[in-house]
Parts: C-alpha cells; structure tokens; sequence
C-alpha cells in the first residue's frame, strides 16, 4: 500500500477498534458483566502487518491467525507483544511449524490432531493450551466436533500430558437474525457450562464482526473479530 492509503487505513482501524470496544461494553452491561472477561481477538487473514500493528499499538493483545504459511511469511513483520492464537483448521502435519509460534490452539476438532499437538508440544518440553473446536450449527456449519461427540472427546484430550484444555471454540453458520443469533449462542453456553462441570474451562470462543454482541451476552470470553476492524477481507485474485 501507499503511505498515503497506510496512513487512512490505519486511522479507520483506531475507529473501528473504539466502535467494537463500546459495543462489547454495552453487550457487557446488558448482560451484567464485567468487560474485563471479555478479550477482543484481532483476526489478521489477508491483513497488511502495517494495521496489525496499528490495532496492537491500541492495546489489541492476542491475534488470531488462520493459515500456517501465510502466519509464518508474516510474523516477523509483527510487534512482539501480542500474543498469536491459532483459530484455522490446521493439518497434523503442519503442527510443528507453529507449535513454538503461536500461545494456543483454538481449533482442536478430532483425537487425531490434540494426539499430533500432543506429540509436537512434547518435543518442545512445553504444553499447549487448546480449545476444543464444537460445530454448534448442524450441518451448515464446516467444522469442528458434534455436540454429541464433545465429552468422549474432551475426556481423551485431557489426558494427553503436553495439552491442557482451556475451553472451547465455535464458529456458528452467519444469521442476521438477533433471535437466531441468541438461539446459537444460548446453546453454545449451555454446552460450555455442562462440559465443564465435568472438566474445568474457563474460555469460551465464540462471536466474530457479525455476532460478537449476541456472543457477549451469552457469556463468550473471546470475541474473534476480522472485518470489522480490519474492513473487507480482500483476497488476492488468482492468476491465470
Ligand atoms: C475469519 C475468521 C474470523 C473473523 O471473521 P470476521 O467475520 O471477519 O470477523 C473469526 N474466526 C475464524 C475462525 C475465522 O476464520
């Protein structure tokens, strides 16, 4: 980009940034909590580094990334004190290129890849905080674990010794329907507070640019949040 265009793309981030922190608040009020509880996720997918850095500068604290090799060709040009999360599906045989890169795993959605975590946090001699991953839409959603299927797996994760799980993560079909919206995240928090009845957690992920109100009602404790903040998503077109 051009310095010029830098310079007003970074001043409609701080804008944003103010817009999404006052409407977090009143989501908090109407819900009688504390926004402290609530930590707001910068998504960083197609983001130049320039308005990463703009949103960290304003006191953005964790990052969330979806791809490994974009993540990896991007990191060195991000300031060092946010924390990077990653929130994308992620392949087994990618886990050891951001198992030292990145302070959690939100999207953890079989055995098979907590086992690969496992194994990689292991060779690093350090644990892996994760979120397991609930596909709370049905069948219009494209990821993560059925509800049904949840305890067996929260309940085989524990127990790997190089993971420990802090909560869950969902990403519900898009509703522009506040009702609809309440029905998702009312379901998701039920779930939450069931399974951790059993097993302790204490993060629950749920709420991006379209949602985060609704989430934050219904008790989320992370709020992912891309386009809002950062503006439309633009891919980058393929060549042919
Ligand atoms: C892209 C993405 C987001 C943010 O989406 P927006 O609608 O742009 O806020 C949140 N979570 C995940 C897992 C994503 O891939």
């Amino acid at each position: 980009m051009e310095a010029d265009a830098i310079a007003k793309a970074q001043q409609a981030v701080l804008t944003r940034l103010a817009e999404i922190r006052k409407r977090i608040a009143s989501a908090c009020e109407e819900a009688g909590r504390d926004p402290q509880e609530v930590t707001l996720m910068a998504v960083t997918k197609t983001v130049d580094p320039a308005l990463i850095n703009t949103a960290v500068d304003a006191g953005v604290t964790v990052l969330g990334e979806n791809r490994v090799q974009e993540y990896l060709s991007k990191r060195d040009a991000y300031r060092r004190n946010a924390e990077v999360q990653f929130i994308g599906h992620l392949q087994t045989n990618k886990v050891r290129q951001i198992i030292d890169g990145v302070s959690m795993i939100q999207s953890v959605d079989s055995l098979h890849l907590a086992e690969a975590i496992d194994r990689a946090a292991a060779a690093k001699g350090i644990v892996m905080p994760v979120l397991l991953e609930v596909n709370i839409g049905g069948e219009l959603s494209k990821s993560g674990v059925d509800p049904d299927g949840l305890l067996p797996l929260l309940k085989a994760a524990s127990a790997f010794p190089h993971i420990t799980v802090r909560g869950l993560m969902t990403i519900p079909p898009p509703e522009t329907d506040r009702n609809a919206q309440d029905a998702v995240f009312a379901r998701m928090k039920a779930l939450f507070d069931a399974a951790s009845a059993e097993f302790p957690m204490d993060t629950l992920s749920m709420g991006m640019s379209g949602d985060y109100e609704s989430a934050v009602r219904h008790g989320a404790t992370v709020v992912r949040i891309g386009s809002a903040l950062f503006g439309a998503r633009v891919y980058p077109q393929p060549q042919n």
